[in-house]
């Protein structure tokens, strides 16, 4: 098969001829359809990630169809079409037994702790538990972006955030995990305020239904929120991941307001300066939003299907995958708007 693979951490990927992959014995091969591009595809070819061996192939927000099914599974047959969440539970540990295999521990990751979906073909282990069947009418791009940012989105806004009518929410970052979060705190009824650095970014997330948007390069932000807000958001997410975003998050909250860490921290911005005064005198909550499991996508997918949400709004660029290495190198400089997604093999 075709792959993508790099064999040092931040050299130049390459498109390869590789073996194709056969199913473990609880997995499934898939035949990839669509693909994005992702700042964590990023962020493992820089060399952030622990779990990843060289060579590596990269990719986690896939769709595809199942191309051959390994003899444990029970649930899955050649021709389905299916996605899969970036986090992929064992089936065996505490956390899987409640439910919770976003935080599986012994979590696997494709694209991360085994090659990934920048291929034609993707081995997902432990099939029964982690692939979700989409629903006929949904395009592939559209469902290879579910599978990263906008189900961690839903997790980090509606089980984590528990987002409700009438609160104020802040998005600090308005990449492909903050839009979606801007269209989903929306959904849910909230009053969204989008902050980032590019006016286009700002425009599409008023688009998605964002009721105040600030341009973070020309404002004092956490002053803004509280302004707009009249005394500071319910909830606010850093979707970007970064010291400034997430220090602006928590600044911006209200009292006993809920600051949700979504954006990743690595490398050197893995332990940053957190404004513990604020946190404590303000009984501030702090958490963390990790993927989304397998059985919760069914609440997100009948949001899609009725029409609450629109996914397909936050594709971008299409591209093929011998464009994947440029796409890849690029990605930190946030030049996107929405999701590139992958779709011709
Ligand atoms: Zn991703
Ligand atoms: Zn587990």
């Amino acid at each position: 098969m075709k792959a993508v693979l790099f064999e040092k951490f931040q050299e130049a990927p390459k498109l390869v001829t590789v073996a194709d992959p056969s199913p473990e014995p609880h997995g499934v091969v898939l035949r990839v359809r669509a693909t994005g591009v992702c700042r964590s595809d990023w962020h493992g070819w820089m060399g952030h990630d622990s779990d990843i061996e060289l060579p590596h192939v990269p990719g986690h927000e896939l769709a595809g169809v199942v191309e051959a099914v390994g003899r444990d599974v029970v649930n899955w047959k050649v021709g389905d079409k299916v996605t899969v969440p970036f986090i992929c539970g064992c089936g065996s540990c505490s956390e899987c037994h409640a439910g919770q295999q976003q935080v599986c521990l012994h979590q696997e990751q494709p694209g991360f702790t085994h090659w990934g979906s920048f291929a034609e073909y993707v081995g997902i282990h432990q099939a029964d538990l982690n692939l979700v069947a989409l629903p006929e009418s949904m395009d592939f791009a559209t469902a290879a972006s579910l599978g990263c940012r906008f189900a961690t989105s839903f997790r980090a806004v509606i089980d984590q955030g528990k987002v409700s009518a009438g609160q104020w929410v802040a998005v600090h970052g308005c990449g492909g995990v903050g839009l979606s979060a801007v269209m989903i705190a929306a959904a849910a009824g909230a009053n969204v305020i989008g902050v980032d650095l590019d006016p286009a970014k700002l425009a599409l997330a008023k688009d998605l239904g964002a009721v105040a948007v600030i341009n973070g390069g020309e404002a004092d932000v956490p002053e803004a929120i509280r302004e707009i807000t009249r005394g500071g958001a319910h909830v606010s997410l850093d979707a970007l991941g970064h010291p400034v975003t997430m220090t602006n998050s928590i600044l911006c909250l209200r009292p006993r307001g809920k600051h949700v860490q979504v954006g990743l921290m690595l490398g050197e911005h893995a332990a940053p300066a957190v404004p513990m005064p604020k946190i404590v005198g303000q009984e501030i909550e702090l958490l963390g939003s990790h993927g989304m499991q397998a059985h919760r996508y069914g609440a997100m997918l009948d949001m899609v299907a009725s029409g609450k949400l629109d996914p397909a709004r936050l594709v971008g660029e299409k591209i093929s995958l011998a464009d994947a290495p440029e796409a890849l190198m690029n990605m930190n400089e946030f030049r996107s708007v929405g999701a590139t997604v992958i779709t011709r093999f």
